[in-house]
Order: structure tokens, then sequence, then C-alpha cells
């Protein structure tokens, strides 16, 4: 475990036909081992493209995306199967990405037939047993049908699951978005405390920044298909550059991030990714659009405020001086 530095990449763009459609553009991330990387967006902004390429149901166009060293979208054969092995996924709506008719203890101990095809039958039951406990289930449960659990327990089933190949990434498509408010904070603590334990890497993507808040380290904001913030968690909440991460943070409660929510009020829909406007993609819902805006594409540009924290917006600077945020109140 010297590696210390192994990261996990993820770049390029789709273009599917049979028009242009440009969900995922030149987006290009990191992952550090440990570490938790939250994707936010709205729907639409290209979050969950990002995600199935990753899963390799569809390919990217161009670009690449790399896990410790090994290419995801080139890999076949068995390095595919030792890519799947180490890359996990946990779905939004579990009950979906359960088998109806299988019980909870053939399909957490499915995988392990694949990656561990040695094991005996009375081992992968004892194996099965540690992953339920692992989530916070217990070894009678394996008997059961997916269909006797709620919400919150069949997400459980199904971080079972991906635990039971032994992955080091785990990424996760809206893992608690299908689930009521009051389990949401289990399973993202569930989450955070597996990372923990396992030394696992996360990537969590989301449509709401609050989830995420207290268990990403960092944190990249997708509209439209492109990265237009990215920065350490802390940094986003206390000094958010971009006009529409400060919009998707005026829309948190005042009680779940400690600070006046008037920043600025998202008007207008998304663009449709069939035609996105010219310039910077956000102008067309941007307070603070001007006329370069309409003609240049702003890049990430990194920020006063820490390393590793970058905007795409020509004017962030002014813009954060203009209309300073107001201190938060609480951590
Ligand atoms: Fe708004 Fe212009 Fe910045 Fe885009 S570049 S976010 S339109 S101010
Ligand atoms: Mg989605």
């Amino acid at each position: 475990a010297l590696n210390l530095t192994r990261h996990f990449k993820i770049g390029g763009s789709l273009f599917a036909k049979p028009k242009v459609l440009r969900a995922v553009e030149d987006v290009s991330l990191s992952v550090r081992q440990g570490e938790t990387l939250a994707i936010v967006g709205e729907s639409g902004c290209g979050k969950s493209t990002l995600a199935r390429m990753l899963m390799r149901l569809i390919e990217p166009t161009s670009g690449q995306m790399t896990f410790e060293g090994r290419q995801i979208d080139r890999a076949k054969g068995r390095a595919l199967t030792e890519l799947r092995r180490d890359m996990q996924f946990i779905f939004q709506d579990p009950f979906s990405s359960l088998n109806p008719r299988m019980t909870v203890g053939r399909l957490v101990g499915e995988p392990l037939e694949t990656h561990a095809p040695e094991m005996s039958a009375k081992d992968r039951r004892a194996k099965v047993s540690e992953l339920l406990a692992q989530v916070g289930l217990r070894p009678e449960h394996a008997d059961r049908y997916p269909h006797e659990f709620s919400g919150g327990q069949r997400q459980r089933i199904g971080i079972a699951r991906a635990l039971a190949s032994g992955p080091k990434l785990i990424i996760g498509d809206e893992p608690v978005s299908a689930l009521d408010v009051s389990v949401q904070a289990q399973v993202i603590n569930l989450l955070a405390d597996l990372r923990d334990a396992l030394g696992l890497t996360l990537v969590v993507i989301a449509h709401d920044l609050a989830v995420i808040r207290h268990m990403s380290d960092r944190v990249a904001v997708m509209y439209l298909g492109s990265v237009v913030e990215e920065g350490p968690t802390d940094e986003i909440f206390a000094s958010p550059r971009h006009p529409y991460t400060r919009a998707l943070l005026s829309a948190i409660p005042v009680a779940e991030h400690g600070r006046a929510r008037h920043q600025i009020a998202l008007t207008g829909e998304m663009p449709s990714p069939l035609d996105p406007p010219s310039g910077c993609r956000f102008h067309t819902r941007c307070p603070f659009a001007r006329e370069a805006c309409r003609a240049d594409v702003p890049a990430l540009r990194v920020t006063d405020t820490a390393p590793g924290h970058r905007a795409a917006c020509h004017f962030f600077e002014e813009i954060a001086a203009e209309a300073p945020l107001p201190r938060a109140t609480e951590g």
C-alpha cells in the first residue's frame, strides 16, 4: 500500500448518433485512493451518462477512462473481469437492479461465484453472512426475497452485493435519491463507514449537494455535459465560484447549510444537449451573463480559494467581489 497517488481518471466525450448529442464533453476527473468524489448536477447534466460509460454500458467516442493505469474503455476478456471485480456499482433503484426471483443469499453470493470460483459452498455462505452483517442485515435475511425488504434494506442488499467481489472502487449512481429522506442519511453513513473500514474509493453521483456534503472530499459540479466547478467539498460550500454552483447551494435549506439562501435563483429549464447554447452553456440561465459569455467557452481555471479548486466562468473574480456570499454560521 505504498502507492498513495493512484488515480482513477475519467475523461472523454460522448457523441451518440443520430444527432450529435453532446452528453458529456471533455470531462476530466480524477479521484485518489480512499477519497470520495461527488459528481453533482441536475438531471440532463450528463452525470448518468458518465456513470454508464464507466459501467461500459455505453462507449465514449473519444478520450479515455483509466483505473489504476488500466484502460476501462478498452478492457476485454480477463482484463474486463478483473475491472468488474475492482470497480462495482450501486444503482439508484435497488429494487429494479435486484432479480426478484433470487434470494438475498444468492444475490449477494453470485459475484463470489464469478470472482472466487474456488470458494466452497460452505465458505460462500459464511462470506454472505459476513457481507450481510457489514451492511447491517442479519444472516437469516439470506433466505428471503428482495420484495420482503424496505427500500433502504434493498439498497443495503445492493451494497452487500457490490462488496462481494472485494472492490477497490464503488460508483454510486444516485444511490439514495429513490429512498425516503429519513433513510438517505443512514445509507450515506453506511457507505462512508464502509469506505473507511475497507479503504474503498467512492464516486457518488447525486443531484443534491446536501446529500453528499458530509461524506465527500471533493465535488465536481456538472452542467450540460461539462464540469463547471470542481474542488474540495469544504471550499465548494464555503466559497463557490461558479454561478451555477451558487444557485444549487441556495436551493439547500438554511438549516442544512447554515447560510442565507437568497443567493441565486435558477430561472428557465436546462437547454437540450442536442442544441446547447454557444459560449458558456450556462449563459441562458445565468444572472451575470454578458456579451462575452455568448461567444467564448470558459475554461476551468484555478480559483483564488484553495489548491485544486477550479471554476469555468469568465467572471468569477468580479462576481465574487460584487456579490459576496454571507459567511456560513455553522460548519
Ligand atoms: Fe455566467 Fe458568463 Fe460566468 Fe457563464 S461565463 S457562468 S454566463 S458569468
Ligand atoms: Mg440520472
